[in-house]
């Protein structure tokens, strides 16, 4: 069986403890790989490989540090089959997913930030006949970056890219529940002549091998993805030793429905914000408010292009729903649809384990649930599921809309459907979330500052905004 390895100072190594842990295909249900079991010592040493580095790497020419991320950007669209399908086997999700969507997003994350270097620049404010100041935007050294198992590469290079192009070295850690695509990763980095111990990637569990991470006092800043309340253990150790931090966490979006919308784009937008990635996106529509007189068509309408999806091998194409990611996330989900039933909802279609033939037999497969007839402010409307579950709600006014959308303790982000302008804009200024999208969902310019509002985090990451995370400002004043 292949047993995944660290990649510290530029080599891929056992961890130290000689532990592995089994990684699952939630496909079939079975051990497929093993993933190094790293503890505080695994840690140490790729600080200490990243704190070796980093005088080297942040003082050299920005077009070279450009020209090794550009390297490991080819390459990564040069292994896109071999990626998009072992992302696939890892996550479950459709083949065809990872290839249209993870894959690419891991190139361009890379090319983004390897370009973007070349044009940021930091500011200067000159003070009428008295001084001129001019702020100098220094790297921090060794960074920490935490990602989940959602979108595994993806996210992954969304931190580490940002990291490495504003001059850090980092020490990172990707989901021990979806490890595969960063260990191919650190091969990708070998071949494209990253310097040792730039980039070092730690296996294993959050609770010890990131924990170690964040309680590192040499990592300065940690840049993490994931649930909430790991968010806040997190926040626990690294806000008292003042490292700097940025908190991606949890959602529970509304995507709001007007009657006046253009119906067949958002039937179709619709079906994918709710279930895309088996609605294991963090910025997924899970609660849908329908206006009142579009209501009954909506659901009819969307309960039967809901039953017309494939659940299916996610090896194959024409697949919509792939395996959700493991076991104890599928029970999860279940026990949400049971709690759905037992706060009054009615399963308008959906609700159960899928269970496919041949090789998928034992997989982790939840068919596409719709809810309806629950309160706004019950708990499954309230909680984050995570999974291929929404509930649907009728309302007829934008303030009621807008108290509905606004009472979870997240702030992710909404989608708003209408072809009222006035009316778009005025709902994007009263939603408490760090993304609106207006007649389209997931359409994401890397350059906007991304992140959430509330229980959904701190920071935002994207454009410039992460290189701003990823540097320490110094502001230099000279009197004339
Ligand atoms: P998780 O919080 O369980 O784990 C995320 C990462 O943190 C993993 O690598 C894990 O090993 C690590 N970790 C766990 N405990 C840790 C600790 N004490 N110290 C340091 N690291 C630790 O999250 P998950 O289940 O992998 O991911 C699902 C969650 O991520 C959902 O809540 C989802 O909404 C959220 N998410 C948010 C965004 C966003 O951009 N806001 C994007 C994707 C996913």
């Amino acid at each position: 069986m292949q047993k995944l390895q660290n990649y510290i100072n530029g080599e891929l190594v056992e961890p130290i403890s000689g532990r592995y842990i089994d990684n699952y295909d939630p496909a079939i249900g079975e051990v497929y790989s093993l993933i190094p079991d790293s503890n505080e010592e695994d840690v140490q040493q790729a600080v200490a490989a990243a704190q070796a580095a980093f005088e080297g790497w942040s003082l050299m020419p920005a077009e070279q540090r450009s020209r090794i991320m550009l390297r490991i950007s080819a390459l990564i669209e040069d292994n896109l089959d071999r990626l998009a399908k072992a992302e696939s086997v890892d996550n479950g999700k459709p083949v065809s997913l990872a290839t249209q969507v993870d894959i690419p997003r891991a190139a361009k994350n890379f090319w983004f930030y390897a370009t973007g270097l070349g044009h940021y620049s930091s500011q200067a404010h000159a003070m009428e006949n008295a001084a001129i100041n001019y702020t100098l935007r220094h790297p921090l050294g060794v960074v920490g970056c935490i990602s989940p198992w959602n979108l595994p590469l993806y996210l992954f290079s969304w931190k580490i890219a940002p990291a490495l192009a504003a001059g850090n070295c980092v020490v990172a850690k990707p989901s021990e529940i979806t490890p595969m695509t960063a260990y191919l990763l650190s091969e990708i980095c070998q071949q494209a002549g990253l310097p040792k111990g730039v980039l070092n990637i730690i296996h294993g569990y959050g609770h010890k091998a990131g924990a170690a991470i964040v309680s590192h006092p040499q990592v300065k800043a940690i840049s993490f993805t994931g649930g909430t309340k790991t968010g806040e253990a997190i926040a626990r150790e690294a806000a008292p030793k003042f490292k700097k931090l940025s908190l991606e966490l949890g959602g529970k979006n509304p995507n709001i429905i007007f009657a006046d919308c253009n119906y067949e784009q958002m039937l179709e937008t619709t079906l994918r914000s709710s279930f895309a990635n088996q609605g294991q996106i963090c910025l997924c529509g899970s609660r849908i408010f329908v206006e009142k007189s579009l209501y009954e068509k909506f659901k009819k309408d969307f309960v039967a292009r809901v039953k017309d999806m494939c659940i299916g091998d996610p090896a194959v194409d024409g697949t919509h729903i792939g395996a959700v990611v493991s076991e104890p996330h599928m029970n999860k989900i279940l026990s949400y649809i049971e709690l759905a039933q037992q706060e009054g909802g009615t399963l308008l279609t959906g609700g159960k384990r899928h269970q496919l033939q041949g090789r998928c037999a034992n997989g982790y497969f939840v068919e596409p649930t719709v809810v309806e007839g629950l309160s706004y402010d019950c708990r499954v409307n309230q909680e984050e599921i995570f999974g291929p579950v929404v509930t649907i709600m009728p309302f007829e006014t934008e303030e009621e809309v807008l108290k509905y959308a606004n009472s979870v303790q997240y702030g992710l982000s909404s989608t708003v459907w209408t072809e009222s302008l006035n009316r778009a804009t005025r709902l994007a200024q009263q939603i408490e979330a760090g993304i609106v999208w207006v007649n389209c969902w997931l359409l994401r310019d890397l350059r906007t500052p991304f992140g959430g509002v509330k229980a959904s985090g701190v920071g935002r990451e994207g454009g410039f905004d992460a290189m701003e995370f990823f540097t320490e400002p110094k502001n230099v004043c000279i009197k004339i």
